[in-house]
């Protein structure tokens, strides 16, 4: 399978070469040249995610150095808890995706990609830089997968003040090879410098970065599997296709989510659940693309303003009407975030984290509205990690999972950073003399 860049079709690529880069040369995204279709007749019964990816991966890896190692990386990296949880008995089901060690979704792509990374790294090669820019949850996912990994050194961008207290002191607990800066000013600013710091030549020569957010390939393949292993399982109860909603914010996990329905996996409507962040919700009701600044909501992880990914979801459907894609985009307010979490825990005595709140909201709108199919819901965080969201509206405290109890406990440090391209490239220096 080959890569082609969003921008250039002709910048082929093959996997281990777009995993490295992150981005392709042209400032584009990566993207299969096409997409492997296949009979979900021949997948296997529910054998577990790592057994699933691996038969739903080959395609991708067909060709690359990392072919006979797919089992392996999906081993190390996917063999994670992945509940599928009954919410209306019998009509729709969460997933559960929050079971890793930094308790958010994230922790299944970025193990997956640190675990391609590792394999591709030869014995003498000089430290590569992974530079990531967070809204929160990524940053904490890529620092522990990729945490005292020889060869390996990690470079976190947070929008200070931005992340919940949980996220930043998690962002700044790891040490080690993990360096955490909290930049003075919001995630698409974080976004920006890492993208100018890809492209930046003098600094890649001497810090060799690579990308570890969602517009790398490897983030955005494993993601596949679990809406693969879901969408499976429920339709051999079922024998029909489930809606899904997925809380989004980059875009990167609702585009895994439609490129396993376009793979062939049983996935009817997919439903992007938005926060005030109305870009998508703006698109998909008829206006043009518009990207805008981020603003800042409850359900921070996904205040982002000019979605990465689109790029990439435009460039699959470039000879079809995005439009008619059985995508469908909903924003939700803080307020009605607050109501949700409420609502939830009192008629389910479950708590939401504030994402995966506005999908449970958007289901509550679509029931409303009569739609009576059945929905898969992806719950992206758990609510420990936004406890000072939820608890005061619970009136009840969470207990954080033990991994991330013992994030927790340990000292945190991050640099100040301003969020300008001049001041990262100092800050880059200085750490790699340091
Ligand atoms: C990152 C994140 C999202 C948004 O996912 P995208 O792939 O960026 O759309 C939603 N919820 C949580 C908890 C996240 O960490």
């Amino acid at each position: 399978m080959n890569y082609l860049s969003t921008r250039s079709e002709t910048a082929a690529a093959d996997l281990a070469t777009a995993l490295r880069r992150g981005l392709a040369p042209d400032g584009g995204l990566y993207v299969p040249e096409s997409i492997p279709r296949l009979d979900p007749a021949s997948l296997p019964g529910a054998p577990g995610l790592p057994a699933t990816a691996v038969q739903l991966l080959a395609p991708y890896f067909s060709g690359s150095t990392l072919a006979a190692d797919l089992a392996d990386i999906c081993t190390e990296a996917l063999e994670l808890p992945l509940p599928l949880i009954d919410f209306e008995p019998g009509h729709s089901w969460i997933l559960e995706l929050f079971h890793g060690p930094t308790a958010a979704f994230k922790d299944f792509a970025a193990r997956f990609l640190a675990a391609c990374m590792g394999r591709l790294r030869a014995e003498h090669e000089p430290i590569q830089t992974v530079i990531v820019a967070t809204s929160g949850d990524t940053g904490g996912a890529v620092a522990a997968a990729f945490h005292r990994r020889p060869g390996f050194r990690v470079v976190i961008l947070y929008p200070e003040g931005r992340v919940s207290a949980r996220q930043a002191h998690q962002l700044g607990a790891f040490g080690d090879n993990v360096h955490a800066f909290r930049v003075q000013g919001n995630f698409d600013d974080c976004q920006r410098l890492a993208k100018q710091a890809l492209n930046h030549p003098p600094l890649n020569r001497t810090l060799h970065l690579t990308s570890a957010n969602s517009i790398s390939i490897g983030r955005l393949l494993p993601q596949i599997s679990y809406y693969a292993h879901a969408s499976l399982q429920l339709w051999r109860e079922l024998s029909r296709p489930v809606d899904v909603i997925v809380p989004t914010g980059n875009l990167g996990n609702a585009l895994a989510c439609i490129l396993a329905r376009e793979m062939g996996l049983p996935i009817g409507e997919v439903v992007l659940a938005t926060n005030a962040n109305r870009t998508l919700p703006d698109y998909f009701s008829g206006l043009d693309y518009r990207g805008r600044p981020g603003l800042a909501t409850l359900a921070n992880a996904m205040d982002v303003g000019d979605p990465s990914n689109f790029e990439r979801l435009a460039w699959f459907y470039r000879d079809r009407d995005l439009r008619d894609a059985d995508v469908r985009a909903v924003s939700v307010d803080d307020g009605t975030i607050r109501r949700t979490i409420r609502r939830t825990d009192a008629a389910q005595g479950m708590a939401l984290c504030p994402h995966t709140a506005c999908a449970i909201e958007v289901l509550h709108q679509r029931r409303e509205s009569g739609i009576t199919t059945p929905h898969l819901i992806a719950a992206t965080a758990h609510p420990a990690k936004f406890n000072e969201v939820v608890e005061p509206l619970l009136g009840r405290t969470i207990e954080p999972p033990p991994a991330l109890a013992e994030l927790l406990n340990r000292p945190s440090h991050a640099e100040p950073l301003a969020a300008n391209f001049a001041s990262l490239g100092q800050a880059l220096h200085k750490m790699a003399a340091g």
